[in-house]
C-alpha cells in the first residue's frame, strides 16, 4: 500500500474546533503509554498533535497495581498514577488530549481521514498507538458472568473479593502478578493453568510459589464458569488425566493473554497472522505517513516502556517526514 503524492496536497489550517474537518500535523489514536509518548515528542517538535484516547486515557497501564520495572522509579509505581503523569506531561506541551473513540478511517488518500461518533478530523500523519485487550477464553459462562464474578482486572475488582477463594487463569506474568495481587484480599487464589510450567518471570515464580495463599492446578483448563447471580465455581477438565472437576471459587480472574485492537485498520494496514499492525524498525506501517507503536504492533514484548519507546519513534519519524517533505503531508 502506498501514497500517490502527486495528489497529495493538502492545504496548511490551524487546527480548529469549530466549524468543518480540522487538520493536524499529527493524530495519535489511543491514549496509552505509547500515544501519550508519542504526543509529548509531538508536541516539543512543535507539531499540532491531538490524541484521541478512547474512553479513558492511560491504557491498560492505568489497570496494573504496581509497576516495578519502569524506569524512574525505584520503589515502583502504581500504573493509574503513571498514566495520569503521561498525561500531564503530554499536556504540557500544548497536546490536546481527547476522550473520544474513532469509528473510522481513512488512509487511502492524503490528507488522512479519521472520523468519531460527532466529528471527522484530518491528519497529515497518524500514530496508531490502540494497544491490545485481554483476551477471553469464549467458555459457558464468561459472558453471562462478566462482571459479576468474572473479570480480567484485578485492580479494579480485586477489593470486592475480601476474606474469598478466587481463581486466576493463566501461567504468564500478568497471571501471576495480579494473583500475588489478589492475596491482599482474598483468603485464597488457586492459578489454573493449562501446562505444568509457568511462563512468567522468575520473580514472580519465586514469589508466588512462596505465598501461602497461592495454590495452583497444573495442566488443567477451564470448560465453563459456574453460578447462579454470581459466580461459584469453575468446571475444570485435567488434559493429562481427561478427569473433570469443580473449583469452588466467587472470583475468577482471566489473564490468559491479549488481542491487538486492530479491527478499525483490516482494510487499512497490513496486519500479520495474528492481526498486529505490520511495522518496519522506524514503526512505518505498509502506509507512508501513518505509523504504530506500543502493544498494536509488539506480540512479544508489550511493557510499558517498551511501547514508550516506539511510541517516540514513531513520532520523531512522523516529525522527520512532514520536514523532508513539506507540501507532501
Ligand atoms: P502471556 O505472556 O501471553 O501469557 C498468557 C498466559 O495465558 C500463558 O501462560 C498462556 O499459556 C495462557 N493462555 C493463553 N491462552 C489460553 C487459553 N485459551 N486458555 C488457558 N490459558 C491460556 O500474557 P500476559 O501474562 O498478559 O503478558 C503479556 C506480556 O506483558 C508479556 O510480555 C509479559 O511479560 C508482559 N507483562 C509484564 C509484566 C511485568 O510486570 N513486567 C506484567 C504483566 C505482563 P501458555 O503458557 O501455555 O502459553
Amino acid at each position: 500500500m502506498g501514497l500517490d503524492f502527486s495528489l497529495a496536497t493538502p492545504k496548511a489550517k490551524k487546527p480548529s474546533e469549530k466549524g468543518g474537518p480540522v487538520l493536524y500535523d499529527l493524530i495519535v489514536i489511543g491514549g496509552g503509554p505509547a500515544g501519550l509518548t508519542a504526543a509529548i515528542y509531538g508536541g516539543r517538535a512543535r507539531l499540532t498533535t491531538l490524541v484521541l484516547a478512547g474512553t479513558l486515557p492511560g491504557g491498560e497501564t492505568a489497570n496494573i497495581d504496581i509497576l516495578e520495572n519502569f524506569p524512574g522509579f525505584p520503589k515502583g509505581i502504581n500504573g493509574a498514577e503513571l498514566a495520569q503523569r503521561f498525561q500531564r506531561q503530554t499536556e504540557r506541551f500544548d497536546a490536546k488530549i481527547k476522550t473520544d473513540v474513532v469509528t473510522k478511517v481513512d488512509f487511502s488518500e492524503q490528507p488522512f481521514i479519521i472520523q468519531t461518533a460527532g466529528k471527522e478530523y484530518q491528519a497529515r500523519t497518524v500514530i496508531v498507538a490502540t494497544g491490545a485487550e485481554p483476551r477471553r477464553l469464549g467458555v459457558p459462562g464468561e459472558d453471562k458472568f462478566f462482571g459479576r464474578g468474572v473479570s480480567a482486572c484485578a485492580t479494579c475488582d480485586g477489593f470486592f473479593y475480601q476474606g474469598k477463594r478466587v481463581v486466576v487463569v493463566g501461567g504468564g506474568d500478568s497471571a501471576v502478578s495480579e494473583a500475588i495481587f489478589l492475596t491482599k484480599f482474598a483468603s485464597e487464589v488457586i492459578i489454573i493453568h493449562r501446562r505444568d510450567q509457568l511462563r512468567a518471570s522468575k520473580i514472580y515464580q519465586e514469589r508466588a510459589f512462596d505465598n501461602p495463599k497461592i495454590s495452583f492446578a497444573w495442566d488443567t483448563v477451564v470448560e465453563e464458569i459456574l453460578g447462579d447471580k454470581t459466580v461459584n465455581g469453575v468446571q475444570v477438565r485435567n488434559v493429562q488425566s481427561e478427569e473433570t472437576s469443580v473449583i469452588k471459587a466467587e472470583g475468577v480472574f482471566l489473564y490468559i493473554g491479549m488481542t491487538p485492537k486492530t479491527e478499525l485498520f483490516t482494510d487499512q494496514l497490513e496486519l500479520n497472522e495474528w492481526g498486529y499492525i505490520v511495522t518496519d524498525r522506524r514503526q512505518h506501517t505498509s502506509v507512508q505517513g501513518v505509523f504504530a507503536a506500543g502493544d498494536v504492533q509488539d506480540p512479544y514484548y508489550r511493557q510499558v516502556v517498551v511501547a514508550a519507546g516506539t511510541g517516540s519513534i514513531a513520532a520523531m519519524e512522523a516529525e522527520k517526514l512532514l520536514s523532508d517533505y513539506p507540501g507532501r503531508y
